[in-house]
């Protein structure tokens, strides 16, 4: 199978099974976020202990690729500590060319591990679609500001 044809399977099968869909109960930050330009909407709950990532919800409706991120980015959140967090949302903004600078993927950092986040990077050819692959990732922004402001 090529890559580009994994990667389609890879995206397809998140937007189709979308991972930790749903909402929290209980106490947890809340961010919602709309991507105008394609109609993708992103609402995400995340529980956080310890500054750690114990709980995950997300809700959307949109195109494949905003769906398939927010998927994504949902599993790769758990257990996550917030550096980690941080550290993998700039990853994810570098393979997408969001922000400028090299992916140093180190093994050894969980927060540098993209992982099936990878099927998005061919969407960086695409600018308009960069939005939507990176929908999830703003509302993940706010949310984190959010529990920042409360704290
Ligand atoms: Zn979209």
């Amino acid at each position: 199978m090529a890559l580009d044809e994994l990667y389609r399977e890879v995206i397809l099968d998140h937007y189709r099974n979308p991972r930790r869909k749903g909402s929290l109960d209980g106490d947890h930050i809340h961010a919602e976020g709309q991507n105008p330009s394609c109609g993708d909407e992103f609402s995400l709950d995340l529980r956080i202990d310890d500054d750690t990532v114990s709980d995950v919800a997300i809700q959307g409706i949109g195109c494949s690729i905003s769906q398939a991120s927010g998927s994504m980015m949902a599993e790769a959140l758990m257990g996550k500590t917030l550096n980690e967090v941080v550290e993998m949302t700039h990853n994810f903004k570098r393979m997408m060319g969001i922000v400028e600078g090299d992916n140093p993927v180190d093994a050894d950092r969980p927060g540098s591990v993209l992982g099936d986040l990878e099927a998005l990077q061919g969407v960086r050819k695409f600018p308009v679609r960069v939005k939507c692959a990176d929908l999830p990732w703003t509302t993940l922004e706010s949310a984190i500001k959010n529990a920042e402001g409360a704290a």
